[in-house]
């Protein structure tokens, strides 16, 4: 059974309001290893943690140089390199 109407209706405004603030302020994330675009985010350093607001997918991140921190695909099936040629 699906969520009563004003639950729906609630859900709807947060997901539009969500995407207009990406619209707006996001940046688009691409993988660091092939390239290929991840995910729009508006990304947050709060207590120690940077959080990707609006991430749709699970992401490996590991620190590329001292001041830079990369992301990458965790499901390797969407991540094409030369070791992986059936990944189209
Ligand atoms: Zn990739």
């Amino acid at each position: 059974m699906s969520d009563p109407l004003p639950v729906r209706i609630r859900e709807r405004a947060r997901k539009d309001a969500l995407r207009a603030l990406l619209l707006v302020l996001g940046r688009d994330v691409a993988c660091a290893a092939c390239g290929r675009p991840l995910f729009r985010v508006l990304p947050i350093v709060w207590r120690g943690q940077l959080r990707l607001i609006g991430a749709t997918e699970p992401v490996r991140a590991a620190f590329g140089a001292r001041d830079t921190l990369e992301f990458r695909h965790v499901e390797l099936d969407h991540c094409p390199a030369p070791e992986r040629p059936w990944v189209r």
